[in-house]
């Protein structure tokens, strides 16, 4: 199959589907084997090794989604992550880190690249010159994450990916916010594409996975280290997570609809205060996300006005749970104040512009009607109480 002539939907239903040799069914089989023939064989197969068949397959479906040659799938997000930055970053070397960014990627940095001796800059802000600032003679990486949690900032990955080659230095993104049906870095040059596969890639919030997409040369050096870390997944869940990616482009579209109506209704609305949507005319970024994304996600921000108790708000919600993942086919909301960023000073908040009352919502693919009404009297209750 040439995937570059495949429209979005087949891609995510067909592309990487492991052959049935033998009995030709309608889905790939399950793979479960920790053991193969070594003897008169090419590829020596090994689940630590990211060859199974099904892991195999499955990359070919990310490649071809993040429109590269390769990819490797993983444990978590976090075991891409982290092996992608042990890769490509020794003793010695420096890499330059948005300012905010994911909390589990910015304690790998902060707790752990001291002791392995890899300096790191967070910039200032997410303008490019801020990025231009931080770059030292030993900088090897610049690490961005667009649209930024939680208030969906975005990062211009044309000016990063041109900064990163002009420095002669690697570019590397998490598109887990975005997922590759809303935004394509490596059509603007972003070298390596990350993502936890527990967000979007699953999207029913029972798989925990993660990704990694780029040239074969990378992908070949980053399995270097992958099987020395050996943060691989179970053969099941790569399973499953075929399953799961056969519906992504539907699910995300789905996803964007609802929120972008969403956005617009809770901008509107008198108990309101802020709403952080990049789909917003009144975001910052607006101008940029017609760019760069192909949609504007399903992710979204807002805070409430002052009389209204954010916490008492999220308890009175009956249909929209107030939980910490997202991305799920199922609309979630929650505190960055209390989860995502807890770890950060007040002050670490204050300065990123996150409230203490500001929601996170993920929204799902319920009948926004339902959305709306769970809103409101959730609104109309906290008020009351
Ligand atoms: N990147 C982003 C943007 C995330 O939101 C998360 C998890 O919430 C991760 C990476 C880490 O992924 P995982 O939990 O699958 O390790």
């Amino acid at each position: 199959m040439q995937h570059e002539k495949l429209g979005i939907n087949t891609i995510c239903t067909h592309v990487g589907e492991t052959p049935d040799e033998q009995f030709k069914g309608a889905v790939s089989p399950m793979f479960m084997s920790t053991s193969y023939e070594f003897m008169d064989v090419d590829v020596k197969r090994y689940p630590r090794y990211f060859n199974t068949p099904n892991q195999e397959y499955l990359s070919k479906k990310i490649a071809a989604l993040e429109h590269t040659e390769a990819a490797m799938i993983f444990g978590s997000g976090m075991a891409a992550i982290s092996t992608v930055l042990l890769t490509f970053l020794k003793a010695g070397d420096h890499v330059v880190v948005q300012n905010d960014i994911y909390g589990g990627t910015r304690n790998l940095i902060e707790k752990h690249f001291e002791s392995y001796n890899i300096s790191f800059t967070f910039t200032k802000d997410l303008k490019i010159t801020s990025f231009a600032a931080c770059i030292q003679p030993n900088t090897k990486l610049i690490y961005i994450e667009t649209p930024s949690n939680p208030l969906l900032k975005l990062v211009d990955m044309k000016a990063v990916a041109t900064l990163a080659k002009s420095e002669k230095v690697l570019s590397v993104i998490d598109n887990t916010f975005a997922s590759p049906i809303i935004q394509n870095p490596i059509d603007f040059g972003i070298d390596i594409v990350l993502h936890s596969a527990t967000k979007y890639f699953g999207g029913h919030s029972d798989i925990c996975a993660g990704a990694v997409a780029g040239t074969q040369a990378h992908i070949d050096t980053i399995w270097q280290t992958g099987i020395a870390l050996g943060g691989s997944l179970s053969d099941f869940t790569v399973w499953m997570l075929e399953r799961s990616m056969k519906t992504l482009a539907i699910r995300v579209k789905a996803q964007q609809r609802n929120a972008r109506k969403l956005a617009k209704f809770l901008d509107a609305h008198k108990a309101i205060e802020k709403v952080y949507y990049p789909g917003l005319k009144s975001h910052e970024n607006h101008a940029l996300a017609k760019k760069q994304m192909k949609g504007f996600g399903a992710m979204l921000s807002f805070e409430l006005k002052k009389d209204i108790d954010a916490e008492v708000f999220l308890k009175a919600l009956t249909l929209i749970k107030p939980s910490m993942s997202l991305a799920g086919i199922e609309s979630t909301m929650l505190l960055p104040s209390k989860t995502s960023h807890s770890l950060l000073t007040a002050e670490a908040r204050k300065e990123q512009g996150i409230k203490d009352g500001l929601i996170r919502f993920s929204v799902g693919i319920e009948s926004k009607k339902d959305l709306i009404a769970d809103i409101e009297q959730a609104i109309n209750k906290t008020k009351n109480a």
